[in-house]
């Protein structure tokens, strides 16, 4: 029984285990199989937790050009 550690999915807050790596090889995906996780929505979410301003919404302080 050789069987590495369980690999987790990276996805902040997520604590599924990330999927095994391709039958054929490669290496193992960071991510769970969740299909909304991936790199791309991970960066997001991180991004969105960090407290980044959200491009679209209302902006308190708009400028207008006039
Ligand atoms: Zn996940």
């Amino acid at each position: 029984m050789s069987e590495a550690a369980t690999k987790i999915c990276i996805y902040p807050g997520c604590e599924r285990p990330a999927v095994p790596a391709h039958a054929l090889g490669g290496p193992q995906p960071s991510f769970c199989d969740l299909e909304e996780h991936n790199a791309l929505t991970a960066h997001q979410e991180r991004q969105r937790r960090a407290g980044a301003p959200s491009g679209q919404g209302a902006d308190p302080s708009s400028e207008q050009g006039g």
